[in-house]
């Protein structure tokens, strides 16, 4: 997961700026750089609490102080966006577009910053902290209801959310950001720019391959001496020492900087970033799961090393950090998934791991760890799902997300019923209670609606980067020797230099003159899983 901190979140006090006039000022962006540099500063600081907090840095008794300052900041950081300091900003970019004489990265600071500016704007300031304000107390009813198993607990307040949501939708459409379905409204603030028209397509080609593949496979699985993969090692009880060597591991193999990024422990994973030359990641270690934090440190590693590699030219603008969810994703996914769980990635290893664990596993051959990362198993929780049926679990929140914000009359007590459906239909698996169903994730009981696609959006993009990187060298070799080097040169050049400069439409273009397709990313897990599990 990569933390990401909205202007949009934890605001408390708004500072509702009146002025919109003003008259067209001689400055010059120079101007602007001792504003910029304390709203980045600022939002360091509401990094560096958050980082805190999740890392139990954070003495217990100074946790609601804490979240305090962190609402003073969030509050300062919202005021800047909206002020007259950054109303004379954009004037400045406008004029000098005008004149021809605008450089490329004011040009970028301008277009995010704008961006932030106009949806922050479009809703009332007072139903906007009403709406942040609901999304503390909607967080500990969530954590309330899972304990409780009691869907009812947390109802009312979802719907409040789905309310205020459809609301905001409204506000944007008077202000002139007009959305061809509303739930696009939901997926541009993840996605700039991406839409059911998109989406719609991409999930359908998903399900007709996958749905069948994982049929196919589990008939295999239940059938008398049909393919059956060895995987009892996984829960051998590996010490803490040794899963924290792991990680030293992965991070030195993988080429994460620890010059300029660290790791620590929470509960759960994140990266955060305070420009490409502080880059943190954090795990959560389990002595009967070894494997959960092996492949958290790759996932958040991916997302570290996009932040390190972005140009020196950048640090210090709001550009210095990845562009969208889903290229952050993209870049995770790659290196925990297509590189991570490869045949190439285990031979190009084994012997590094083998030593570092101390025989714990002297009797696992490569194959066996090859075969025991890839088991294919319906489950019910999204995040211990395997590769193959991850999306499945995306489209389940995909479909039920698009029709809230389509249908008026779908309240928050239908959802528990049509997520058991879905799971049923796609997984093949039924939900026995609320904590492994509809309650498993936290996005909603944050009012985040549209978060979830970027997960199988970041699937599909790096599925199109490895084909793309196949073309330029020899991807499995390099791969098989750990040659990352090559690899991360390759993700610089064409991705992690350009930071926020570039949007993902602008980044797939440097990948590819093909645009966004599921076609490798369906190719990839037919060929893979069929292999696998020997199904033509
Ligand atoms: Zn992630």
């Amino acid at each position: 997961m990569k933390k990401i901190l909205p202007a949009l979140a934890l605001v408390f006090i708004i500072i509702w700026s009146g002025c919109t006039g003003g008259s067209d000022d001689q400055y010059e962006i120079r101007d602007f750089d001792a504003f910029f540099e304390r709203l980045i500063a600022l939002k360091h600081a509401e990094a560096m609490f958050i980082w805190d907090m999740e890392t139990g840095l954070t003495p217990p008794g100074a946790i609601e102080a804490r979240a305090n300052t962190i609402a003073v900041i969030s509050a300062e950081i919202f005021a800047m966006s909206t002020s007259d300091e950054m109303q004379r900003f954009f004037r400045t970019v406008e004029a000098g577009q005008r004149r021809g004489e605008i450089d490329e990265i004011s040009l970028g600071i301008y277009r995010i910053a704008k961006r932030d500016y106009d949806m922050l704007m479009a809703i009332p300031a007072d139903e906007y902290r009403a709406f942040s304000e609901l999304t503390t107390i909607s967080f500990s009813k969530w954590l309330d209801a899972r304990e409780a198993d009691d869907f009812s607990i947390f109802a009312p307040y979802l719907q409040e959310l789905i309310d205020y949501q459809r609301k905001f939708i409204e506000y944007r459409r008077q202000a002139g950001i007009v959305y061809a379905n509303p739930y696009d409204a939901m997926l541009d603030d993840f996605e700039p720019g991406m839409t059911v028209e998109i989406m719609d397509p991409f999930f359908d080609e998903l399900r007709a391959a996958i749905v069948p593949l994982l049929r196919d496979i589990m008939a295999e699985v239940d059938r008398e001496g049909g393919k059956n993969i060895r995987t009892d090692f996984l829960e051998r009880r590996i010490p803490l020492p040794i899963q924290r060597n792991l990680s030293q591991l992965i991070m030195y193999t993988v080429g994460f900087d620890p010059g300029r990024g660290v790791i620590g422990e929470s509960e759960h994973p994140f990266s955060i970033g305070f420009g490409q030359s502080d880059v943190r990641i954090t795990t959560n270690y389990d002595e009967d799961n070894f494997i959960a934090s092996f492949y958290t440190v790759m996932h958040e590693c991916g997302h570290a090393i996009y932040d390190q590699n972005v140009a020196r030219e950048l640090e210090g603008t709001i550009l210095d950090t990845g562009t969208s969810m889903s290229i952050h994703e993209s870049q995770s996914r790659f290196l925990e998934n297509m590189i991570g769980r490869s045949y190439e990635f285990w031979q190009g290893i084994y012997d590094d791991f083998m030593r570092v664990t101390e025989g714990y596993f002297y009797d696992v051959s490569m194959r066996e760890l090859y075969e025991a990362m890839n088991t294919v198993t319906p489950s019910l929780i999204r995040v211990d799902a395997d590769e193959l049926t991850y999306s499945l679990h995306i489209m389940v929140r995909y479909e039920i997300e698009k029709m809230i914000f389509n249908n008026p009359n779908l309240n928050a007590e239908d959802l528990p019923g049509l997520w058991n459906e879905k799971m049923q239909e796609y997984l093949g698996v039924r939900p026995e209670n609320y904590a492994e169903g509809i309650l498993q994730d936290v996005h909603w009981s944050y009012g985040e609606f549209g978060y979830f696609p970027t997960y199988a959006l970041g699937n599909a993009y790096a599925a199109q980067i490895w084909n793309a990187m196949e073309k330029d060298f020899d991807l499995s070799a390099a791969v098989r020797a750990l040659d990352f080097e090559t690899i991360n040169t390759w993700l610089t050049g064409k991705i992690h230099r350009h930071g926020s400069l570039l949007d993902s439409q602008q980044i797939l273009a440097q990948i590819t003159d093909e645009g966004f397709t599921s076609r490798y990313y369906i190719d990839y897990l037919t060929q893979k899983y069929a292999a696998l599990y020997g199904i033509q």
